[in-house]
Parts: C-alpha cells; structure tokens; sequence
C-alpha cells in the first residue's frame, strides 16, 4: 500500500491541467454548462449515472464544483438529449436560468429526518422559483451546518422544528463572509411563508446584489417573523 500511496502522490504531483475546459470548447463551438447533481438531497452517485457521465464527457466536459454539483459542458445542440439521459438515471439538472436553488445537506446520508417534510415543502415550493439572479439557499438539517449554510446567499439551519435564518454572505473574493443571523428559532411552520415573502421582495427591490439587498432590508426582513 505505501508503495501505492507513493506513486498515487507522484502522478497527482504531475499536476495536469485540463484540456477540455469550457472556455476551450467554446473556442470550438457552441457549448452549455449544465449544472448536474445526484440528487436533491442525495450525494452518493452509482454506476449507471457516471457512465451517463462519462458518455458525455466523451462530446463535452465533465468537472465537480465547490457548489456541490458536477459541470457538465456539452454542445448547445444536443442540450435536450444530455438532459433526458440525465433524467432517466436520476441526475438532478439545476435550470440555466435565474431562479432559487436549495443547496440541501445530505441530511447524515439518510439517517438524520427530522427536517425531511421542511426540506420537501420548501424544494416543491421554492426550487426552480424565477428570481433575477440565482439565489442559493442552503439548508442544513441539524446545528452542526456541516454543508456551510451560512456561507450561502441564505442559509437555513434546522434544529428541533426550529430554524434560525442566515443572509447576506459573500462566498468568495477577498471580502468573503458568512452570513449574518437575520431570525432565530423560527417555528418550521412559518418558514416557507418567510422565505417567499423575502425572496418576493429581493425580486422586486431594485438591489440587485443579494448581500446588499440584506443589508438595507435586514429591518424589514426581521419583521417578517
Ligand atoms: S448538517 Fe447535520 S444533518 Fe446535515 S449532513 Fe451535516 S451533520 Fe448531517
């Protein structure tokens, strides 16, 4: 094994750099990226999604991200077929436009369900919502946030019926920071309410930063609980 680990480090060490990136497909054609999960919730991925996977990659690309998604690139005109070859083996498609996304933890691989009916009512009422920008929500089922809910343009951190509401972060760049807590101990009844009003007023505000648009409207948030 040690000598295995050795060479495993070694070729890593090569370092090489992709020769299918988007922008070089692009320079060859009309090319998408499609952002493509196991599932809604789910993150394990079994044999028959990553042949799909890897029979794509064949005509296009295929990378992981830090959002928790793999990126497939793959010919503007073969768009529908890809997307119904990902559908029949259970990959989740996030739509290529503006819209809410949840970005659900995998509640413990299953073992965590407490916070399983929230997490349905919130996918079938918010997932794929038109905003005009895409928003992120995280949504972690326990305290222990370990899929970084507040790291997300909201997050929402579930602890018995209970959820406390975070926003406004800044994910990356040199000013990156978590969100701040906007609502604390939120009854699970109230949220889905709480949330489309708030995502209401985000579209119809004209901030179009989501962090700024949470920092001058934080009063006006807090008031919807
Ligand atoms: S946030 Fe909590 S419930 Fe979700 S995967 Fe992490 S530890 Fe498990």
């Amino acid at each position: 094994m040690k000598q295995y680990m050795k060479q495993n480090f070694d070729n890593a060490m090569k370092l090489p750099m992709p020769g299918k990136t988007f922008a070089k497909l692009g320079a060859k054609g009309d090319y998408v990226a499609l952002q493509v999960r196991p599932g809604l919730i789910n993150k394990h991925v079994t044999s028959e999604q990553l042949i799909t996977l890897a029979n794509l990659e064949k005509e296009g690309s295929v990378k992981y991200s830090a959002g928790h998604s793999f990126i497939v690139t793959i010919q503007q005109n073969s768009m529908e077929e890809a997307i119904e070859m990902l559908t029949q083996v259970g990959l989740y498609v996030v739509p290529p436009t503006p819209c809410a996304t949840l970005k659900c933890c995998d509640f413990c691989d299953g073992d965590v369900l407490d916070a399983l009916p929230l997490a349905r009512q919130l996918l079938l009422q918010i997932e794929q919502m038109p905003m005009k920008q895409r928003i992120r929500i995280g949504f972690n089922a326990c305290t222990l946030a370990c899929y970084n809910a507040v790291q997300d343009d909201l997050g929402l951190v579930f602890h018995n019926g209970k959820v406390d509401v975070y926003g406004g972060a800044i994910p990356m760049g040199r000013r990156a920071r978590s969100g701040q807590l906007l609502m604390k101990n939120v009854p699970e009844q109230q949220i889905l309410n709480i949330i489309q009003q708030l995502l209401t007023l985000y579209n119809t505000s004209p901030v179009e930063k989501f962090a700024t648009f949470i920092k001058r409207e934080k009063a006006t948030i807090q008031l919807l609980q």
